[in-house]
């Protein structure tokens, strides 16, 4: 007896319990791609699998509904691997440890995968279940969404009929996705001309922030250290004599960068003095800073500390100036937002990565964008500021926007059936962040695509939680929708 056989709709625990079975993490989907492929095969239905372990099932429509429009049902094979520090469990040889506790069920010690196994097992359920009523259905389940999406970015859509997507890798009810961001990364060296100085060493950080991710949060007023490195700089150069021997801060492009920090190096002439004017203007800017982020950010510090006499290869003035200017004047956070969905971010970029190599500057920055055009424009206006100030751009991870439509069918019927269903009208959002609805929209002309899932919380950690009640809600929900 399975951990989850007493839960229903039984056929979906059934199929999500399977799946746990199997290892599916990320970069280790072939396991269950293979149980996927044998499950079409035991029933007779029409299965594509491919070298990055995508699969493909059709089942033909239900007698009477052959002249329906064709549904793609689509979510990923993998999940996200996280476990708590005390759990032994191997992920790439042992299943989950599922439990239930009240309405949830969950995975001791680790990630459930409740995204996105919930969305293979509705499906493999519905296939599974002759009485059911739909349309021809293509389920498509692509492998590597947590890492990049190139399980979808190399689908071969050309066995594929339908133009309407159902995405179930969303995680709360109630919720209809109709749109994302698409973007890239954007990095920019700027080459570095250095001599070399004697003076004192001076070490400036700016920390104490909260970051967050780059799509999320981007609206949430923060501080991206980063900047605030090249606000203190600036200040600092205004009033001292003060050579730059590296600045950096940040680890990923995606996230709002919490620190940041640089070197600095001052004569020994009047040192004393000097870092007195140096601290003064810190305190200053802090001060200022502080007024301007306190509310999002009330722990900003500006530190600046003596390190001692030293050789050093500082920024010649000219490579210094054009650092300057880049990281002051280069746009950075929210650009604009939709007038379409309230409250939702349209263009924003985050400058995640700042980092001093023995040639270059480097400046890495995430672009996203649920409007492909504005992305471009933002990433042609980059290159023509760096180009400028004598520094190069390299764009990559280049992925499409799902933009929304206005006008959508298969949106107009799950909003119906909801409301019919659950009395309530549901919420239409975008998210300022990718799914893989981007890149099947780049791939089948026209899609039309909605996305949604049941209630799901702390994915991606070891407290991830899927609501068995939401499960089943969700479930005759899809039902209905199969039968529009
Ligand atoms: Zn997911």
């Amino acid at each position: 007896m399975g951990v989850l056989s007493a839960l229903k709709p039984e056929g979906v625990w059934k199929y999500f319990e399977a799946i746990c079975g199997i290892p599916h993490g990320s970069g280790n989907e072939k396991a269950v791609s293979d149980y996927c492929v044998s499950f079409a095969k035991e029933r007779g239905l029409k299965v594509w699998q491919d070298e990055t372990w995508n699969v493909v099932i059709v089942k033909e429509a239900s007698a009477g509904y052959e002249d329906r429009e064709p549904l793609i049902l689509q979510g990923h094979l993998d999940m996200v691997c996280e476990k708590k520090p005390d759990c032994d469990l191997d992920f790439e040889k042992d299943g989950l440890r599922l439990a239930v506790d009240g309405d949830d069920v969950y995975a001791e010690g680790t990630t459930l995968g409740g995204d996105d196994g919930i969305a293979v097992a509705y499906a493999l359920a519905i296939l599974d279940d002759d009485r059911i009523l739909h349309p021809r259905l293509e389920a498509v389940f692509t492998t590597n969404e947590e890492v990049g999406m190139d399980g979808a970015s190399a689908l071969d859509v050309s066995m594929l009929k339908g133009h309407t997507v159902l995405n179930l890798d969303s995680e709360e009810e109630g919720i209809l996705l109709a749109g994302c961001a698409g973007g890239c990364s954007a990095g920019i060296a700027l080459p570095v001309l250095r001599e070399q100085r004697r003076g004192v060493k001076l070490l400036l950080t700016v920390d104490g922030l909260k970051g967050g991710h780059s799509g999320a949060e981007i609206d949430k007023g923060r501080g991206n250290a980063n900047r605030l490195l090249a606000v203190v700089l600036t200040e600092l150069r205004k009033e001292i004599d003060c050579g730059l021997i590296l600045a950096a801060g940040g680890q990923k492009d995606n996230a709002i960068p919490r620190e940041s920090r640089a070197e600095l190096l001052i004569s020994e002439e009047h040192a004393e003095n000097i870092i007195q004017k140096a601290e003064n203007i810190c305190a200053a800017v802090q001060k200022r800073l502080k007024e301007e982020y306190g509310m999002a950010d009330p722990d900003l510090s500006i530190c600046l500390q003596r390190k001692g006499t030293a050789e050093a290869e500082v920024f010649s003035e000219e490579t210094l100036s054009h650092a300057i200017t880049l990281l002051t004047t280069l746009p950075n956070g929210v650009i604009c937002m939709s007038k379409d969905i309230p409250g939702l971010v349209q263009t924003s970029l985050n400058l995640g990565v700042l980092k001093t190599e023995q040639e270059a500057l480097v400046l890495r920055y995430s672009i996203r964008s649920s409007v492909g055009a504005e992305k471009e424009a933002l990433v042609e206006h980059l290159r023509r500021t760096a180009e400028q100030e004598g520094a190069s751009v390299k764009i990559n991870g280049d992925y499409p926007a799902w933009e929304f439509r206005k006008d959508s069918p298969i949106r107009k019927d799950c909003v119906r059936i909801y409301k019919e269903l659950f009395g309530k009208e549901p919420k239409v959002e975008a998210i300022h962040a990718g799914l893989e609805c981007g890149i099947l929209a780049s791939k089948i002309p026209n899609l039309d695509c909605v996305s949604m899932g049941p209630d799901m919380s702390g994915i991606h950690t070891t407290e991830e939680r899927l609501s068995i009640s939401s499960v089943e809600r969700m479930w005759k929900y899809l039902l209905e929708l199969l039968k529009r």
